[in-house]
């Protein structure tokens, strides 16, 4: 017996660089633009000898202004430090069978790590050769479903009726649908969950609202599902959510004009940069978010990934079967992205 029997030991997800000094940054899917100015100014007309208090664990306030913005009730509602703390309080709330999970092979690779590190069984469901979800392969006995929609990193958006196919023949089951990049391009499906007492959707502020640093997410669903993640939440941590945090996320959400004109920039520069890098030779799927999954006919994807590098712009590489001749860069401003596209002309030889 040594304390090396007693320890656990876990394959952690890795998330993309954070590198210091001055570089084009478009390997983390953050938004290139500021929050709404609202959001500094929520900070700092805080009274900050309120610090000395707990936050509110119930987190009430900005459950609230979730609440109204998606017209539900703030019992529909759970929030978290990020919706990868979020996914994770629910992976351990919801998927406690013996059946295997399922979650596509090429998705956000966090789900594995979350299954391994609470001894959840899972299947990885391959996609098909142009990397589309089969819904089909989901109907079958499980012990839970999870599907980001748009997926990541293909960036391939499904129709509300698409993920409903998947809900109706899993009645028995909890469907969590990962939304962290909806509002670039594809539907919600939070009507649905009066309809599907089973549905689970996340989204979070660290994409679309531009609040990543902040670490906000949230869960909407049936509010007797909601009691069962708040029930697990307390049982580990009840003040996830700091005083900040809530003040910032709650002027995010009532500030709706900022929020819709950033995307539309987003969205006009990511088709923008597709054409561009089209017209070099690149691939690219039918992005529904906010970064562009690309291939080049000629040059590997690792080698591009290298040189734009050396040239102080980062994008993401994943060394993974079926995706490792693919890169998958976020869209920045069109500044930045005019810069890439002339370095990707130069390592390209056009
Ligand atoms: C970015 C991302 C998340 C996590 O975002 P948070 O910053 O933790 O809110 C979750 N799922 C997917 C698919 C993502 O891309």
């Amino acid at each position: 017996m040594s304390i090396e029997d007693n320890i656990r030991k876990v394959t952690p997800y890795v998330p993309g660089e954070q590198p210091v000094g001055k570089v084009i940054k478009l390997n983390t899917n953050e938004n290139p633009y500021p929050p709404a100015r609202e959001v500094g100014e929520a900070i700092r007309n805080m009274n900050m000898e309120n610090l000395r208090l707990y936050p509110d664990p119930e987190c009430m306030s900005l459950r609230k202004a979730l609440a109204d913005r998606f017209d539900y009730d703030p019992e529909n509602i759970f929030v978290g430090v990020g919706s990868d703390d979020v996914l994770s309080i629910a992976f351990l709330t919801f998927f406690n069978s013996d059946k295997p999970i399922l979650f596509p092979d090429i998705t956000y690779s966090f789900y594995s790590v979350w299954a391994d590190v609470y001894n959840i069984p899972y299947e990885r469901i391959h996609v098909d050769e142009n990397l589309h979800i089969k819904k089909e392969d989901y109907y079958r006995e499980n012990g839970g479903i999870i599907i980001t929609n748009p997926n990541a990193p293909t960036a391939i958006g499904e129709s509300p009726k698409f993920i409903e196919d998947i809900l109706k023949h899993n009645k028995d089951s909890v469907v969590i649908v990962d939304e962290a990049y909806v509002d670039f391009g594809c539907e919600s499906v939070v009507d649905l969950i009066d309809k599907y007492k089973n549905l689970v959707v996340v989204q979070t502020f660290s994409k679309s609202r531009s609040m990543a640093g902040m670490r906000i997410g949230y869960a909407i669903a049936d509010k007797n599902l909601i009691k069962v993640m708040s029930d697990v939440k307390f049982s580990i941590n009840s003040y996830t959510m700091n005083q900040p945090a809530l003040q910032a996320g709650i002027a995010s959400v009532q500030n709706e004009e900022y929020f819709r004109d950033c995307i539309d920039k987003i969205i006009s520069t990511r088709e923008y940069t597709k054409e561009r890098l089209e017209s070099m030779g690149f691939t690219s799927t039918d992005s529904k978010t906010n970064f562009l999954f690309v291939t080049h006919k000629d040059i590997k994807a690792e080698y591009i990934f290298e040189e734009l590098k050396k040239r102080k712009i980062y994008v993401r590489y994943f060394n993974l079967p079926r995706i490792n001749n693919y890169l998958r860069i976020t869209v920045g401003t069109r500044e930045d992205m005019d810069v890439l596209i002339e370095n990707l002309e130069d390592i390209c030889n056009l």
